[in-house]
């Protein structure tokens, strides 16, 4: 059962293969001999079981919710989840527990979907590589491969530090669907976290049009730009979970009113008429060899498929890094205002003045980089700064998204990039640099599509000679995002990739392994 897409669970479900109770049980003990990955930052246990026999009890009584009754899911711990600690991965809110569930966590309770647990990311969603958590950091399954080991022996570098990282920021639930724990989950995506740890996972990522799905109960990064993600293992899995998430939210004004049909993608697919573009500046620098191979591989597909393959420009990509950060760090500025320490989450023994008690929960509650974040926004919002940062970013941010008007306006259907520089890099390659120029660096591909409110989708396509995963990411026209997911579908039926053999890495992975890697935060 662990190779198991959510379509082939719903089916063993429906079928009474296997129950849910059963289900629920085995994902249990598999998260408990899979913490070391550090995936899962709190495992509801009684709850999930609860929700598990609620589904038992539909589906013997015929009265099954649909796709996603009694499926084990995992939600990245920004969500709210009522009555379960949610924490961002931060001091500030350690401890709090929402009383609401966020609007696209109760669609999928409604659907019947078994709540297996929060996620580790970075704190507060700020980072590419889900090191930087109270938690410590997430490990990628991939790096516990057998092909992976033993190339390290191979290569003589099986050193501790050696262990693979997960991308992030939505890393936990990267690994949770890799590592076979779930069948779904929820990341979130400001500029390429779900993206990234998907494809450094060996998964499909999908961030949707912006508007599609509600952010309500989804603490904020930048609203203006953040989607919640959809993970799984196969494309057809993403439209499932995205017809039971989308659609109008009347606690999210910016949620298109349009009613939402929700659809199967077809299995014959045709691509003969397609356009797909190739964006000629995402040939960035750093992008390694394989990463390039990988990508024109997958353009030589769709030719010899008779597609139309044409070589696009998006003159202002070489901007979205820095516009991003302008962006990110105001509305980051402005929203961390709430956690002032009166209001909500931490406070701090400090009360000697207002000013002091501000201060010091500040500084006791988030960690640098968020520290850092809401300094550069204050900066660039000054007075005298605001024109000359803000102002200018906001129209820098225009000629980014004309950029991608313009293209799908001569004919374009998708573009075709890659997700991310290179195969993920292992901790010791990642924290050796300022990891955080490094995190701003790996946006490269993914960032500008928030920018745009545009819908992108990350498919894996191979292992690269180090045995790690390899993917490309398709970039859709805003709201088409079922052709999007089509295309997508077409090329992963072309794609043979393969799904971590879990039981092997568990028999592979010694006991020194899982201690030893029970690292601290960095
Ligand atoms: N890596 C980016 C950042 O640090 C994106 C984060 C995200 O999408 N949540 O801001």
């Amino acid at each position: 059962m662990w190779g198991w897409t959510l379509k082939e669970v719903t089916r063993a479900l429906q079928e009474g293969q296997i129950s849910p109770t059963e289900l629920c049980q085995r994902c249990l003990s598999l998260i408990k001999k899979t913490a070391f990955l550090n995936a899962y930052v709190t495992v509801p246990e009684e709850l999930a079981m609860q929700q598990a026999i609620a589904a038992e009890q539909r589906l013997q009584r015929g009265e099954s919710t649909g796709p996603l009754d009694g499926v084990p899911v995992a939600v990245k711990d920004n969500f709210s989840t009522a009555g379960i600690e949610t924490t961002c991965a931060s001091n500030m809110l350690k401890g709090y527990i929402p009383p609401f569930n966020a609007t696209v966590v109760q669609r999928l309770l409604d659907q019947g979907a078994v709540l297996m647990g929060k996620t580790n990311l970075d704190e507060f969603a700020m980072g590419s590589g889900s090191i930087d958590s109270i938690f410590g950091p997430v490990q990628n399954p991939w790096g516990y491969s057998e092909q992976y080991r033993e190339r390290l022996i191979h290569d003589q570098k099986l050193e501790d530090s050696n262990w693979v990282i997960a991308g992030g920021s939505s890393g936990g639930s990267a690994v949770a669907v890799a590592s076979q724990t779930c069948f779904a989950s929820l990341g979130s995506d400001t500029g390429g976290s779900t993206r990234n740890p998907a494809a450094h996972c060996g998964i499909v990522g999908f961030k949707s049009s912006y508007g599609l799905l509600s952010r309500h109960g989804l603490i904020p990064l930048v609203n203006s730009m953040d989607v919640p993600g959809i993970m799984t293992r196969c494309v057809d899995d993403v439209s499932t979970v995205l017809g039971t998430l989308a659609g109008h939210d009347p606690k999210d004004s910016t949620t298109i009113q349009d009613p939402f049909e929700p659809f199967e993608l077809p299995d014959e697919i045709d691509v003969r008429n397609l356009c797909v573009g190739i964006p000629k500046e995402y040939h960035a620098p750093g992008l390694s060899s394989e990463a390039l191979k990988t990508w024109t591989k997958a353009a030589d597909l769709f030719e010899n498929a008779g597609a139309r393959v044409v070589e696009v420009s998006l003159p202002h990509t070489q901007y979205s890094i820095v516009c991003y950060h302008v962006l990110c760090t105001t509305e980051v500025a402005s929203n961390m205002a709430r956690f002032d320490g009166l209001e909500y989450g931490h406070r701090s023994e400090i009360k000697s003045s207002t000013e002091a008690l501000y201060a010091a929960t500040r500084h006791e509650g988030f960690n640098d980089a968020v520290r850092g974040r809401i300094l550069a926004g204050n900066y660039f919002l000054l007075k005298q700064n605001y024109d000359r940062f803000f102002v200018k970013a906001q129209k820098v941010r225009r000629l980014i998204a004309n950029d991608f008007l313009k293209v799908f306006g001569s004919g374009i259907d998708v573009l075709l990039t890659p997700t991310t520089l290179s195969d993920a890099f292992t901790y010791h390659e990642f924290v050796k640099e300022d990891n955080r120029t490094r995190s701003a660096e790996e946006d490269i591909f993914t960032q500008s599509v928030n920018l745009a409110g545009l819908p992108a989708v990350t498919v894996p396509t191979a292992l690269s000679e180090r045995r790690l995963p390899l993917s490309v990411q398709f970039i859709g026209q805003a709201f088409c995002d079922k052709q999007l997911l089509t295309v997508a579908k077409w090329f992963e039926q072309q794609m043979n990739f393969p799904r971590i053999d879990i039981e092997g890495l568990l028999n592979h992975c010694t006991e020194h392994d899982k201690l030893h890697n029970s690292v601290g935060t960095v």
